[in-house]
């Protein structure tokens, strides 16, 4: 018998991950609620991204439908600063660093109930005085540069991104999840919002690339090719994978595998996939941390 922990959730190959940044955008927002719920009751396949709030943001009204889409399940939290204005790195004094990170988190939670896990920095020139101020606070921070990350690899407070464009073809789209599932990686694409309209505002994504997109992710999703995750998700199961080992007992009938984790089990609490080999036949199941299951012989 043999047992190993699988790089993605399902032991996809590759992962992907949308993160829709500010908060505000309010008619994308529901399209992307829409596309996102057809492609659930058309493939049972549920897309899950990642909303990054700057807390100014977000106007009372907002904040109610927020409730909402949180609850439905097609969107998670993660912190965007208090007002976008802050430069994380050394030009910022250290207090007023660590006072966004907290308060952020702190006001966040007021608001949703929800304690943000991850922070995305606002703007670009973040560095790493940035990065170790969010430390204390998160467990992963998405910032800047276009590319692919590899689990064995990543940087947590700089995990790299690939930002939609209104310039951006499907063809460009295809590539991009292409390209994951043959590297193994896991993407991570900026989105502000997606548009019927012709002209680009602050990295836009044309409404038509967006459900084409979707719809080849769901597709690659449904053969088992890619995970589509959101930030938070697969920062858990990657840091959970990362530092994990499969402790496996034998008696005469059954094996017994335990998942140990030693991180902090308040919030490392997301299932991992193990496949288990036995003789010819390979079987993947999800087990928590510090979860034992029984396999028959
Ligand atoms: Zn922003």
């Amino acid at each position: 018998m043999e047992a190993k922990i699988c790089r993605y959730k399902n032991n996809a190959k590759g992962a992907f991950t949308f993160v829709f940044d500010d908060g505000c955008y309010g008619e994308s927002t529901e399209w992307v609620y829409e596309i996102f719920k057809g492609i659930y009751e058309k493939t049972g396949i549920k897309f899950k991204a990642t909303s990054a709030q700057t807390v100014g943001f977000i106007s009372p009204r907002l904040k109610d439908r927020w409730v909402e889409l949180f609850e439905q399940g097609y969107f998670d939290l993660s912190a965007h600063s208090l007002n976008h204005c802050i430069g994380y790195n050394k030009n910022t004094p250290s207090e007023e660093l660590h006072k966004d990170a907290k308060s952020s988190q702190e006001e966040l939670y007021k608001m949703y109930g929800i304690k943000p896990l991850t922070y995305v920095t606002p703007g670009g020139g973040s560095d790493e005085v940035g990065w170790n101020a969010l430390k204390s606070y998160y467990i992963a921070n998405r910032n800047g540069n276009d590319r692919i990350n590899i689990p064995s690899k990543i940087d947590w407070y700089d995990v790299g991104t690939f930002t939609a464009m209104l310039k951006r073809t499907n063809e460009e789209y295809k590539n991009n999840i292409d390209e994951v599932i043959k590297m193994g990686g896991w993407s991570v694409q900026i989105n502000h919002w997606v548009t019927k309209k012709d002209e680009d505002v602050f990295h836009s994504q044309s409404y038509d690339t967006f459900v084409y997109e979707c719809d080849y992710l769901a597709k690659k999703a449904k053969e088992n090719e890619i995970w589509v995750s959101s930030f938070n998700d697969a920062v858990l199961y990657l840091q959970e994978a990362e530092n994990s080992t499969l402790e496996i007992k034998e008696t005469d009938t059954e094996y017994e595998i335990t998942l140990v984790c030693p991180l902090d089990k308040d919030i490392y609490n997301y299932p991992l996939t193990i496949e288990v080999k036995l003789e010819n036949t390979a079987t993947c199941v999800d087990i928590l941390p510090n979860q034992t299951i029984k396999i028959g012989k």
